[in-house]
């Protein structure tokens, strides 16, 4: 798996889904613009990173 690169899914959704599967990196401000107000993201344990959880960045479509 190539780190850095985005396939074009992930640059049309926003987001890259992280390694564990359960949370997302949004590196778009239209990913971000989806999440509920005042939600910051998580820290996902399995990474060690703060993410936000994929269920919020597919909520509301
Ligand atoms: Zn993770």
């Amino acid at each position: 798996m190539a780190a850095r690169q985005l396939t074009q899914e992930e640059m049309s959704k926003g987001y890259k889904v992280c390694p564990c599967g359960k949370y997302a990196h949004a590196f778009r401000a239209s990913a971000l613009d989806r999440l509920p107000k005042g939600y910051l993201g998580e820290l996902c344990q399995e990474c060690g990173l703060l993410m936000i959880a994929i269920d919020k960045l597919e909520e509301s479509k």
